[in-house]
């Protein structure tokens, strides 16, 4: 008899291929096994089994596969029921699921470059002769590739030693560059040692008695050991002794004190270590309460706490009663950001049962995670981490935490699968029978719209932890003060007098500005020409740190020209402005404060954000200009003012969630004004004091906003009531991109014409056409929230297979986005 596998490929390719096995082999696979086969001209790929059979396939002969890789299965069955969930819900292949699944390193295939691990040494000769042979070619060649270490070691199969290699730590998968690690440092206190003897420390308080505010930090400090043998942190001290951060200072000059740092992951966390959770206020118990009774009847519950109201605090205690079944939890943030100040929350509570995955980790690190979580020894675990720790290989989910659940950064856009993580998490949380909590001030139209149907249950929490008031909210009009001629630069007068005062109470600024760079426009006043990209249609950005014009579509970047590129006219102005110019006009206005930056031009690389938010919580920085970054989920202690410089952007921004979206991020970031004592103030500037939306958000109306909003989209058609799926046609002949997409859209809309309340629009070509040298054109498919969007999905499918069937359309991209957000 003849046995076979179905094997899903890491390829945009609609089916599963099917290869021939032999017995041995048949006995030993089962679905979740990766495999090398061969696929296309003399290619290899690392392949996933989705199912052991003995029938042949019909239209072409069964290749014999070139090897089995692992010894158990890597992929878990009802992870990969999920993969084919978001595969099909999602219109992409279930190969590009798994390729999005599973870090690089996993997919060993004849394209792999592999480069050395500079940590390795050979010392111990721990390498086989094969072994030896790759890493001593890697001493003078730099990358080497799959057919390169085919002819050093003189095999065929060269997969098992690459994969030897790399569990030995001798080379990596050549990836995007990683920064090296760089552990994050507390600064820890203790007494200086000179005090170590009874006699010098009673000589020292009674030195100290003459000032007072010193000896309260010492005393502090020793109430702080006894109640705690751990270290330290100046942090701490400082926030139990209400001292400034002037007098710790002084006693450190002074040798009474002594600072160190010691690395944040490295301080250990022994079981008995571990920090108790905090205790719940009363609206915080409730809260938990009406929680674990409303998942009594509800697989999902939405969390409605206003900003500060201490969601966090309330997901800790859920997190410890799965932790104690010795189930896992998945923790998802929209961005890696947040997790920072999140990770180190948890470890406190949670320590070495917080794991963490996100896309900046290096390919070793992720591998890392993955194994411990197939693994999951002790059974429990909390995962931290952006949308794609969704698709890691989970044993036992007890609970899903999706926490600023609104965040549209859970969809992914590109590449496929174009998922949406909360959406797919609920599917996974039925997978595997677990709850799924989304938390939120700023609740998406879609789940308070779940809520209110019943679908899902809804918990509220109404006021901050501590009860201090939400911000006290103003809108200053800059038309009215341009014209009294009260603007300095972006700043009105109001702002500069709040920023004054907050400054000289010592007290930090965040200022929110949604665009990074300078300035996004480069106009030459004689003629008007501004310097667009040549292969996108925007025009460039200015960046004055580095003096260059850049395309943030494309990344394609120029020196600035002193003259006109048009007329030669050198009297060139800037129009618009980013956070690069706030920062400038912040230092030139305020030169005393220390101003930082936070957008994506200064948080590169994995521990990017780490040092501004810590700086920031450190409080050696007194403002923090930023883009959308600053708005979300951050919690620091000492912002008394955030200044929005101008709100009408995102109003004016043309896509059906603008509205809800410019709530959403003025609520967010005036939430982090005033969370610890005092009630916190936000400035909003803006020139159309009146807009609706902008009152609402000033006013906390929720649910007014909630009301008007859902009564437009059942006007104009949209979701929650309708479905969208947009098609979208990308190739470098504009002339192409717009046959092709007439075609398939004449062709839709005889096929759906059958059904009235079905909408098709377009094709049209979106704000940007051009970007990266092709052009696009969007299809929209607007589908009733009754009717089966499957049955729709099935008939794109078919245009597509009659779409590409046509030669001249075949290199055109077609690109199917569901549920575009
Ligand atoms: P949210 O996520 O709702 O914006 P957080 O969970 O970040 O709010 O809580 C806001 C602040 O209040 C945090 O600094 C948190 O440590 C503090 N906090 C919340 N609940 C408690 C509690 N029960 N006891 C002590 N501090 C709390
Ligand atoms: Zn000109
Ligand atoms: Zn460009």
């Amino acid at each position: 008899m003849r046995h076979f596998i179905d094997v899903i490929l890491p390829l945009p390719i609609p089916k599963t291929y099917t290869y021939e096995v032999s017995e041995r082999e048949a006995a030993f696979l089962s679905p979740g096994f990766r495999v090398a086969v061969p696929f296309g001209k003399a290619k290899i790929y690392t392949g996933l089994v989705r199912s052991v059979h003995q029938d042949p396939p019909q239209h072409y002969d069964a290749k014999e596969i070139d090897q089995i890789l692992d010894e158990v299965a890597l992929v878990k069955e009802v992870q990969l029921k999920h993969w084919e969930w978001i595969a099909s819900y999602y219109m992409c292949s279930v190969g590009e699921v798994f390729r999005a699944a599973v870090p690089p390193s996993f997919l060993l295939e004849s394209e792999t470059m592999v480069i050395r691990d500079e940590t390795f040494d050979d010392s111990e000769e721990t390498l086989k002769d094969d072994e030896w042979l790759v890493f001593e070619a890697l001493q003078h060649q730099s990358v080497l590739n799959v057919q390169e270490i085919a002819g050093i070691t003189d095999r065929k199969r060269v997969l098992p030693i690459i994969k030897r290699l790399l569990a030995k730590g001798v080379i990596q998968i050549r990836e995007e560059v990683k920064e090296q690690y760089k552990p994050k440092m507390i600064r820890y206190v203790k007494l200086h040692e000179n005090y170590s003897t009874d006699e010098a420390l009673n000589q020292l308080l009674e030195e100290l008695s003459r000032a007072p505010r010193q000896r309260d930090v010492i005393m502090s400090l020793f109430t702080l050991e006894v109640s705690d043998p751990k270290p330290v942190k100046v942090k701490t001290l400082q926030e139990r002794s209400g001292a400034s951060s002037a007098v710790i200072k002084s006693l450190i000059e002074k040798n009474i004190l002594q600072a160190y740092l010691l690395q944040h992951d490295r301080v250990g966390y022994e079981e008995g270590e571990l920090d108790q959770t905090k205790e719940l206020n009363e609206y915080q118990q409730e809260a938990l309460l009406q929680i674990s009774s409303e998942f009594k009847s509800k697989d999902v519950v939405l969390l409605h706490g206003v900003t500060s109201s201490g969601k966090t605090e309330v997901y800790v205690k859920l997190i410890a009663e799965v932790l104690a079944r010795e189930e896992q939890v998945l923790y998802l943030l929209p961005e890696i950001a947040l997790t920072t100040q999140l990770i180190r929350r948890l470890r406190e509570y949670f320590g070495e049962k917080v794991l963490v995955y996100h896309s900046k980790y290096s390919a070793n690190e992720r591998v890392e995670v993955w194994n411990k979580i197939a693994a999951n020894e002790g059974g429990a675990q909390v995962v931290i981490g952006a949308r794609s720790a969704l698709l890691l290989p989970y044993e036992s989910l007890g609970l899903i935490i999706i926490d600023e659940e609104h965040e549209t950064s859970f969809k992914q856009y590109d590449p496929a699968p174009r998922y949406h993580a909360r959406d797919a998490a609920i599917v996974l949380g039925k997978l595997h029978h677990a709850r799924v909590l989304l938390g939120s001030a700023t609740p998406s139209m879609e789940s308070y719209y779940n809520a209110q149907t019943g679908k899902y249950g809804l918990v509220n929490i109404t006021r901050r932890y501590g009860n201090v008031l939400m911000p006290d909210m103003e809108l200053v009009d800059i038309k009215d003060k341009l014209k009294k001629r009260r603007m300095n630069g972006h700043f009105s007068d109001r702002l500069m007098e709040e920023i004054q005062e907050s400054l000289s109470e010592g007290e930090q600024v965040i200022l929110f500005q949604n665009r990074r760079g300078y300035a996004p426009v480069l106009e030459c006043n004689t003629c008007g020409h501004s310097p667009g990209c040549p292969n996108c249609d925007v025009t460039l950005t200015y960046h004055q740190f580095k003096d260059q014009l850049r395309c943030h579509y494309c990344g394609y970047r120029m020196a600035r020209q002193l003259k006109c590129l048009a007329c030669g006219s050198d009297e060139l102005d800037t129009k618009g402005f980013g956070t690069e110019q706030i920062e400038e006009e912040v230092k030139v206005l305020f030169p005393k404060a220390s101003v930082g930056r936070m957008d994506s031009d200064t948080t590169r690389g994995k521990y990017g954000y780490d040092k501004i938010i810590s700086a920031f919580e450190q409080q050696e920085l007194d403002i923090l200009v930023g883009t959308q970054m600053v708005t979300k989920g951050l919690d620091f202690r000492n912002v008394s003012l955030v200044g929005v410089m101008q709100a009408d952007t995102m109003l004016n921004f043309p896509d059906f969630r603008a509205h809800e979206r410019s709530f959403q991020m003025i609520q967010q970031v005036a939430g982090r004004a005033g969370r610890t004592l005092k009630r916190g103030k936000v400035i909003i500037q803006t020139y159309n004091p009146f807009h609706q939306i902008l009152q609402q958000a000033s006013m906390n109306r929720f649910e007014t906003m909630f009301s008007e909003q859902m009564e437009e989209r059942r006007q104009f058609r949209y979701p929650p009531f309708y479905r969208l799926i947009k098609i979208t046609f990308r190739h470098k002949d504009y002339n192409k991109v717009n046959e092709s997409s007439e075609w398939y859209a004449k062709y839709v809309r005889n096929v759906l014409r059958v059904d009235a309340a079905m909408e098709v629009l377009g094709p049209e070509f979106p704000a940007i056409p051009r970007v990266r040298n092709s052009y696009n054109k969007n299809l929209v498919i607007k589908i009733p929230a009754d009717r089966s969007v499957g049955l729709v999905k099935q008939q794109l499918k078919k245009i597509d297979n009659s779409f590409n069937a046509i030669a001249n359309f075949r290199s055109v991209r077609v690109i199917y986005d569901v549920d575009n957000y």
